[in-house]
Formats: structure tokens, sequence, C-alpha cells
């Protein structure tokens, strides 16, 4: 009852140009809120024959789409986007039902998501090749870009909305189809945003939606079907690496956006209440469940008591309820898993000696409720230093140095974002450039915008979205000789 435009949930998946009310065979996926464990809607489970139908489809509708001019693939883009923003509050109940997250955070990420439709569809104008003085006087070299082709794009479900929107606006602004398949736990946002599409004049058979029950046989027909020229994943390094390797077959193109392990660090010349404003934003939004979130935060021993005492007093104001309850700050968790992680971090780490400041136990709520955590006293031989927690839980290590904190914080195979607070204008150079990570942000904890580009080094991937560079993740470059002039 909460929807304006109830017609935005279908129980289908869209499949080459085709709304389904059955896949192949006859398995379903059941989508539920995991503040409250109900169904919210059953969907058919796509099979192998489905996946094949989809991308046949688009490799059709993809010649046909890198055919238009950007202008006109730019017009479609953008009445897409006047679409998703005129939906927003919708798309935002959505979102918060299957996944969980406080409504206005939600409402954040619809319109974060959008701008990368705006943003992408304006690029989509501007595909500049080059021309290049020859090597020889009968020569004219130049270099032109053209759409990879049919795309595969697999996602997790911690941004069921954004994430759809950051593959599929490159994909679609470059002349590229797109088969999407959303985590099985929160595919509704990605069929919303596809009814949206379509009503915005985006063919139907470019980017098809199916939620499967098995990931698996999705991502190895992907990587062996011929058609399918790239594949952009979001996801764990594990995934990223079974992917990477099935990949290899056909040395296909990838982006990948893996794990992070970030770290935060707090010098003693920071702004104090900027670096714990920043702090809370960067580790407890989306609860912590975010591959940019900080996961382990250094403080120099000089302001370390005055930073852990401030933090606690906002982690204490943290209002833990369902996402729809107003002044809702952390949401439950997305299912049990992630909650046994939780507590065998936090277990782990006061049985190596950290202290717990702030929480520590299970919510009163019950279900994956649980209450945020502030841990001092953290140190490197814990877990919480080596693996990403993505959890509501602020470890505080203490350190002394800059050479001894850079050191701590590229002790990881990890490598997406970093954060620092400091002053001190050499200092934050220094630092800046010797993180090890593909983003770093100084004095300030939300880094995400769709005009930067997003994405790491090391394991935590390659490949970025958003910005100009997210274009070429999507283009292949032609080089083309012109003799005889
Ligand atoms: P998370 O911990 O965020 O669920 P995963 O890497 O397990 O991270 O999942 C991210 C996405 O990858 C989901 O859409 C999931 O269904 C998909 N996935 C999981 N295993 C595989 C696999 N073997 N092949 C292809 N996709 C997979």
């Amino acid at each position: 009852g909460r929807l304006k435009d109830p017609s935005l949930v279908r129980e289908e998946m869209l499949v080459g140009g085709q709304w389904l009310k059955n896949g192949e065979g006859d398995n379903q996926i059941e989508v539920r809120n995991p503040s409250t464990g109900d169904v919210l809607a059953t969907l058919p489970s796509a099979g192998l024959q489905d996946v094949r139908s989809a991308i046949n489809a688009a490799k059709i509708a993809q010649k046909k789409w890198a055919s238009r001019s950007g202008k006109d693939r730019a017009g479609i883009m953008r009445k897409f986007f006047d679409l998703v923003t005129a939906n927003t509050d919708d798309l935002a109940v959505i979102l918060t039902s299957e996944m969980g997250k406080p409504l206005a955070e939600a409402r954040g990420e619809v319109s974060y998501g959008a701008s990368y439709i705006e943003w992408f569809g304006e690029e989509a104008k501007r595909v500049y090749g080059d021309t290049i003085p020859g090597h020889q006087a009968d020569k004219r070299l130049m270099v032109i870009k053209q759409p990879v082709g049919v795309v595969a794009a697999i996602a997790p479900w911690n941004f069921p909305s954004a994430m759809v929107c950051r593959k599929i606006a490159p994909a679609l602004a470059s002349g590229c189809a797109i088969i999407f398949k959303p985590a099985a736990e929160t595919p509704l946002s990605a069929l919303a945003l596809a009814i949206l599409a379509e009503r915005a004049g985006v063919p139907s058979e470019l980017f098809s939606v199916l939620p499967t029950d098995n990931a698996r046989m999705f991502g190895e027909e992907v990587c062996s079907n011929p058609i399918v020229k790239k594949l952009t994943f979001t996801g764990s390094t594990e995934v990223g690496r079974i992917l990477m390797a099935q990949g290899a077959q056909k040395i296909m193109k990838l982006s990948l956006e893996l794990g992070g392990n970030a770290p935060f660090i707090v010098f003693d010349d920071a702004d104090l209440d900027e670096a714990v404003e920043g702090a809370m934003l960067s580790k407890f939004r989306n609860a912590g469940q975010t591959c940019v979130c900080a996961n382990r935060l250094y403080v120099q021993s000089g302001i370390y008591d005055r930073f852990v005492q401030k933090l606690a007093a906002r982690v204490s104001a943290l209002k833990v309820l369902d996402g729809f309850e107003e002044g809702a700050t952390i949401g439950p968790l997305i299912n049990d898993d992630a909650v046994s992680k939780l507590y065998n971090h936090i277990e782990d780490a006061v049985g190596k000696g950290a202290k717990v400041v702030v929480g520590g136990d299970r919510d009163a709520r019950g279900g994956t409720f649980v209450q945020p955590t502030l841990l001092s006293g953290a140190t490197k031989d814990m877990k919480v230093a080596r693996e990403e927690t993505f959890a509501p839980l602020a470890p505080v290590f203490k350190f002394e140095t800059a050479d001894e904190v850079i050191e701590l914080a590229n002790d990881t195979e990890f490598g997406l974002a970093a954060y620092f607070y400091a002053n001190d204008l050499r200092n934050v150079w220094k630092v800046t450039e010797a993180l090890e990570y593909g983003m770093v942000g100084v004095n300030t904890g939300l880094i995400s915008t769709e005009v930067a580009p997003f994405g790491g080094v090391k394991q935590s991937g390659f490949g970025r979205e958003g910005s100009k560079y997210g274009m070429d993740d999507f283009l292949s470059m032609k080089y083309v000789c012109m003799g005889g002039i």
C-alpha cells in the first residue's frame, strides 16, 4: 500500500524484450523483507535457455542501438533519468522493502543512481576519437571508439538500485546491450528500473533482467558464450577470481569491483569534529554494508582518547529501527550470515584484548538487527584488521607516526578506498601518494559521485565506474591507417 504506482512491482523477469512469469524449469525466487522476514514477491528463476534467449535478442538489438546517433541515445536516457527522478519515492520504497536500509538512505541511493543515467546520457554525445599525425607522408592515422557489443552484468545486494544504474548507464550510452543479473535477495529494484527504461523508450531487448537462483550457471554462460563481449561484476573478490578464470577462455574484457578493507586515518592535527563526522558517514552508512566503508580506524596517539570519546557519543545516538520507521539510521543486516560474521569479529577482537566502548551485543529487536559497535584498543592480529566486516562495527587502532600508519594501511590485499584527516600539507601529499588505493578521501568520509572514477587496485579489482573514464570500459579502440593519400 506504500506505492503510488503499484505496477512498478512485477513478479516476472525481462528476457530479451519479453516479460515472463515462468522461467525454463519451475524454480522460483522468494524475495523477503530482511526487517520482517515477510515474502514481498515470488519471481521466476532464470534458467540457461532464458539467459541464451536474452543474449540472442541483445545481439540483434545492440546493432540497431549502436547505429543510432549519440544524441538520439542521449535523448532516451534523459527521459529515463526524468522517469527515475519522478518515481524516486516508489523506487525508494521498493529498495527499503527488499534490502532494509532506512528510507532516507534509499531515496539518496535512487537519486545517486539516477545521476549516472544523467551523466552517461550526456557522455553518449562525446565519444570522441583522435587523429594522429602520420608516420609517413602518404598516410593518415586516426582512432575511433566503438561499443564492445553485448555486455553481461552481475551485481550484489547492498545497492540494489544504484548498482543497476552504474552498470546499465555507461553500457546504453556507449551503444552496448546489457544482460543484467541482480542478486537473488534484491531483484525488485532492477526490475522496476527496467520498467521505467522501457517506458522511456529504451528498446526492451537491449536490457534484460534475469534474477536466478543459479548464479554459477549465469556466470559460466556469459563467460563462454561468444556473443557476450564483456562482463562487469561487483561483488566479492572470491567470486571475482572465479569469473576472471572463466573469462580467460575467451580473453573476456572485464570490469571487477571487488571487496575492500578501507583504512580511515586521523592524524593529531586533524579537525576532530570533522573527523568524527566523516567516520560516522564512512563507517555507518548502509549499516556498514558498503565496499568503501571504513573498516579500520587508525587514530594518532595525541588525539586518540578524545576521538574515541566523541565517536562513542555519536555511535550511541544511532537509531536501530525498521527502515520505514521515522528517524531510522541503522536498518537490519541483510541476512544471518552477516550477523554471524559481525559477532565473530567482535568476539575475536575482545578475546585478543579490544575493549567494547559502545554496543557489542544483539539488538533487542532480534532478527538481523544488531547494535552498532565501537571497539577501542584494536590491534593488527585481530580479524577486524584483515577481513571486511561489512557491518556497523568500528574498531579503533592507535598509531604514532605517519610511516607506521602508511605501512599498516597498506598491509592488506585490498585497495579500494582509503580516508584520512590531516592538515599539514606536506603530510597530506605524502600520505595521499603512499596509500595503495584506487580512491582516497582527504578530510572527507564520502567520496562517491557519478563525475569521478570509482574503482580499485590490487585484489579490489580493476575498471572504473563513473566519470569520463567510465565510458572506456564499454568501448573498444580501433586504430585506422589510411594509405596511398
Ligand atoms: P556478496 O557477499 O555481496 O553476496 P558475492 O560475490 O557472493 O558477494 O555476490 C555478488 C553477486 O555475484 C551476486 O549477484 C551473486 O549471485 C553472484 N555470484 C555468486 N557466485 C557466483 C558465481 N559463481 N558465478 C557468477 N555469479 C556469482
